[in-house]
């Protein structure tokens, strides 16, 4: 049994042409109209495969393809949704791949013994609603349904009206099908599997992310007539900040990564000295110990940098995850399912967050990772070959084959 790549890549055409932005990419910000859209067709094509969809109150929707025998369903999938400047593979991939693996065997007449589900979970990017993540951390007990329906968007949306004003809030009650294992295939969004020359990523583990936003309040004045020595200029602390964070990460080393990704500044005017910047810190890492401690040292760096200017500087977290570790026993499967199937393989961290990482709360979870040209993602370039593709997604098939027959 083989996948059929053409229909996949198809598909994954079809689909990024909603919400499609220069260069081959999409935008699609969560519970927007193009999301619905998108939302919409992959939800047709669940139908066309006679599966039994369902949509639960944060918007999460799962299709089922029932198993011969009683039990939890297997279960694949990821997101549709992107960042406003996206690719058409971040998400996407591991659900219409999904998809490609029941339509295989359904079109080879297979019944699973277990139950097989693919779904796809709300808002992953958090580019619209933080926090990322948040169909599935609902969907895993993390955050109860009516806090999520009530956060509010970046364009001041609330996001249960967003909800109903596209269609998707559904009448399932969150998290009810609780799966057997949940496997997603992603791109890798990084350089390394490119760099290693492998075409198959076996994730062990998810780094752990700390967002957080800060906010530095000095005072406006001119910029011609206010001596050097009587400034308290917000701009530079943001951007002592910004500098602070890269060398942290620089004497951590490791898995330490930090990011100011996120500067405003008021009233940023060319003659003003700034009053107040708001800016991010995302800092992450795979080992909780390290993270923490690169947020402590990051605080107190920070508090000195204030002092000196004479600015005050509040903190409010976006975002605290503690790094994930996946189930090993599912993480040898993919490696050795992979490696019979003949491709080239490597242990990985994910740098980035995914929904697997919340379903690695409540059963046994593993990703598979193809490779980014470039490393880029969250970039309308993003791509991975058909090659890579159809390697990941045989890998998927093979994976749930097994995991669906093992009762
Ligand atoms: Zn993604």
């Amino acid at each position: 049994m083989r996948i059929n790549i053409v229909r996949l890549m198809e598909r994954l055409a079809t689909l990024a042409k909603i919400g499609a932005i220069d260069h081959g990419g999409c935008s699609r910000l969560a519970l927007s109209d193009a999301d619905r859209d998108g939302r919409d067709l992959v939800v047709r094509w669940m139908r066309e495969l006679d599966l039994e969809v369902s949509i639960d109150g944060i918007g999460n929707v799962v299709a089922v393809l029932a198993g011969a025998a009683d039990g939890a369903p297997v279960m694949t999938g990821s997101h549709i949704d992107t960042v406003a400047t996206g690719g058409r593979f971040d998400g996407n991939l591991g659900v219409l791949a999904g998809l490609e693996v029941i339509q295989t065997l359904r079109d080879a007449g297979v019944r699973p013994q277990r139950s097989l589900a693919v779904a796809f979970f709300t808002n992953e990017e958090g580019a619209r609603y933080a926090p990322d993540m948040l169909g599935s951390l609902v969907y895993a007990g993390g955050l109860s349904l009516p806090e999520a329906l009530d956060i509010r968007g970046v364009d001041g949306t609330r996001l249960g009206d967003e909800l109903v004003r596209i269609g998707y809030a559904g009448a399932s009650t969150v998290g009810v099908i609780k799966p057997h294992a949940f496997v997603e295939l992603h791109i890798e969004q990084g350089p390394v599997l490119e760099i290693k020359r492998t075409s198959i990523g076996v994730v062990e583990r998810v780094q752990g992310i700390s967002w957080k936003e800060y906010t530095v309040s000095g005072r406006s004045n001119h910029a011609g007539t206010t001596p050097m020595s009587m400034r308290h200029d917000s701009a530079v602390v943001a951007a002592q900040i910004t500098t602070l964070v890269r060398d942290l990460a620089l004497r951590m080393g490791g898995d330490q990564v930090g990011t100011v990704g996120r500067i405003a500044l008021h009233p940023n005017l060319v003659n003003v000295i700034a009053s107040r910047a708001v800016l991010t810190v995302d800092l992450r890492n795979t080992v909780e110990s390290a993270l923490a401690q690169a947020e402590a040292e990051l605080e107190a760096s920070i508090k000195a940098a204030a002092a000196r200017e004479q600015v005050d500087v509040t903190s409010r977290t976006l975002v605290r995850l503690e790094p994930v570790e996946f189930d090993a026993e599912l993480v040898a499967t993919v490696e050795r399912v992979a490696r019979q199937l003949g491709h080239s393989t490597m242990r990985m961290p994910s740098g980035a967050g995914h929904d697997a990482q919340m379903m690695a709360r409540i059963c046994p979870t593993a990703m598979i990772f193809i490779p980014s040209r470039d490393g880029l993602s969250h970039n309308p370039r993003e791509y991975s070959s058909a090659e890579e593709i159809e390697a990941g997604a045989e890998v998927l098939l093979t994976t749930l084959l097994e995991l669906t027959h093992t009762l």
